[in-house]
């Protein structure tokens, strides 16, 4: 069902023009190839908890996953369209390097591309601001339904402690939620849902993650079904 490949890619002609427009339409085109590509330094120990969700709440949206990584940002890109911001979170006086999620988008679509693979969910450990609006610094995740591409950070989703000793329990849930939650919009739209414990919920903050479950209330199942039924499988 699943597949890691434990390649390293290296993007020498990267064109960043990548637009961020999005328009929440959702395409005929499940079941669908799902790629999740690690970007930067992230543990691959998540990945066995993440393919039983996505295969538990997604059931037979995705009839492949293929993981691939551990890629970075080549060098001559990592500058373009950076940020330099404090993070709040953990109250340094040292500014942090954002990328723009359009960076990532890119990345993200060669590799779909390159793998044939018709959705994609970026991982990776660095900080990201919005390319579609700048305010919005340190996200923890965005999806891009027109071009069926997400990317999650982990930088604000875990302690700076556990960085370096490894992710708990608490740590690889968020991730698992982030992951889930921006695959959701890919597939049932960018709308938020309201109900307290459901995975397609708001998260502001870390402590609203926690609160949250894994999984999706009713009202955003019967809309996976709805999409199920439009494409007649
Ligand atoms: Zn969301
Ligand atoms: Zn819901």
């Amino acid at each position: 069902m699943s597949k890691y490949q434990n390649n390293k890619y290296f993007f020498i002609n990267q064109e960043i023009a990548l637009s961020a427009s999005q328009y929440p339409s959702i395409k005929h085109i499940f079941p669908s190839s799902l790629g999740i590509i690690f970007i930067g330094k992230i543990s691959t120990s998540i990945l066995t908890n993440l393919g039983f969700y996505i295969n538990k709440l997604f059931n037979s949206f995705f009839y492949k996953i293929l993981f691939i990584g551990e890629l970075e940002i080549p060098s001559i890109l990592y500058e373009r369209g950076i940020k330099k911001e404090h993070n709040l979170l953990n109250q340094t006086f040292k500014k942090v390097i954002l990328q723009p999620t359009n960076k990532l988008y890119c990345i993200i679509k060669n590799l779909m591309k390159e793998h044939n693979i018709n959705v994609g969910l970026g991982l990776t450990d660095l900080p990201i601001y919005s390319s579609n609006d700048e305010s919005l610094l340190f996200l923890f995740g965005e999806s891009n339904i027109n071009h069926r591409c997400a990317i999650v950070s982990t930088h604000n989703l875990i302690p700076q402690f556990n960085k370096e000793s490894g992710y708990n329990f608490k740590d690889g849930n968020r991730i698992i939620k982030e992951a889930i939650h921006e695959i959701g919009h890919i597939i049932i739209g960018l709308e938020h849902c309201l109900t307290a414990d459901c995975v397609m919920r708001f998260s502001k903050n870390i402590e609203e993650i926690d609160n949250k479950s894994v999984n999706l209330c009713e009202k955003c199942q019967s809309r996976l079904n709805e999409v199920r039924l439009k494409n007649n499988f």
